[in-house]
């Protein structure tokens, strides 16, 4: 299969929303009148982000779904996109499942493929990704303010804890295991969250790198410190039993991959962002506040400040 059938057939979809798609040395896109456009890229290496057998249908979703989280943290509404392959060789029944993964996710969002690049090598993919935001409303990480509440969506560390087992750092029960696998596989970004923010949240960042290395960057970019409540942390079900072990604290506090957001907002926002959770039947929990400094202090339930190895933090660095 030469590369131009390799493109035609998995990666060329009707692309309405563009005003003109694959196959030219160009795709040509119309930002809506008022719109800013937000772009961001990510790629991932066979190894470092994922295992070289990773199943290619969840590949295809984690691949875009990182990518829409990034939209979904600056309150864009993601739009188009393009894909970069290095592939080994053309297997069409991963090339099939890949592109499955990738137009599944990529259709719910209303996102379009307007073009990448296919080249031989080892296999790497690095996605482009392009979203409207109304000009000036798009969420920084350099807005928090002293006094801000901070919020995260979902619950936090079950990608890490998933990815702990398949590691062999932790043996989990296989409910278990079943229960936070999709967390690490497939990642929900929270694009619609993220929109309802817009003029509601002071700052916004998605947490890819673990919730307090996330937070650190709105920190460093606000000028600000944080206090964090560690019992107020939202975990699942299944990382209940986990959360006072090191591993769990671990997982919660510094485990990456969970792509939820992590925002700040004025007191005054609190019933609006209660309505917003809501109404998109998604978990919002305040976890801390800003303050004044630079520094990010963990208080346990007693009220002691958590030690960075109680954090989890050494084990990291
Ligand atoms: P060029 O020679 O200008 O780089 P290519 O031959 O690489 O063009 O690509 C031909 C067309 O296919 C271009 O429109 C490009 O954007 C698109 N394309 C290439 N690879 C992919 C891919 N993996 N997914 C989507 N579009 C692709
Ligand atoms: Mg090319």
């Amino acid at each position: 299969m030469s590369e131009f059938d390799l493109i035609a057939r998995y990666f060329t979809r009707a692309t309405p929303g563009a005003v003109l798609g694959v196959g030219d040395d160009a795709a040509l896109l119309r930002v809506s009148s008022g719109m800013e456009v937000a772009v961001s890229t990510d790629m991932l290496v066979s190894g470092t982000h994922f295992l070289p057998n990773a199943d290619p249908f969840m590949l295809g979703h984690k691949a875009l779904a990182v990518n829409l989280s990034d939209m979904a943290a600056m309150g864009a509404q993601p739009r188009w996109a393009t894909l970069a392959l290095s592939l080994p060789d053309a297997d069409e029944a991963w090339l099939q499942k890949f592109s499955e993964g990738f137009f599944r996710l990529a259709g719910q969002h209303g996102v379009e493929l307007v073009g990448g690049d296919t080249t031989r090598g080892p296999l790497d993919l690095c996605i482009t990704i392009m979203g409207e935001v109304p000009q000036g409303a798009a969420l920084r990480r350099s807005g928090a303010q002293v006094g801000d509440d901070i919020w995260i969506s979902g619950s936090l560390g079950n990608a890490a804890l998933a990815l702990a087992h398949l590691q062999g750092n932790v043996q989990l029960a296989a409910e278990d295991f079943a229960a936070c696998a999709p967390f690490l596989h497939q990642p929900v970004p929270r694009v619609a969250l993220g929109m309802a923010l817009r003029g509601v949240a002071h700052s916004a960042i998605d947490v890819s790198d673990g919730l307090l290395a996330d937070l650190g960057h709105i920190l460093e970019c606000s000028n600000a410190g944080a206090e964090i409540a560690f019992s107020a942390l939202p975990v699942s079900r299944t990382m209940q039993s986990y959360v006072e072990h090191p591993l769990g604290r671990r997982c919660v506090l510094a485990g990456g991959d969970d792509y939820e957001l992590c925002f700040t907002a004025s007191v005054a926002q609190r019933n609006g962002i209660e309505k917003i959770s809501a109404q998109l039947d998604l978990p919002l929990t305040r976890i801390g506040t800003i303050i004044a400094g630079k520094r990010c202090t963990v208080r346990a339930a007693d009220g002691s400040v958590m030690t960075m190895e109680e954090q989890g933090y050494d084990h990291f660095r």
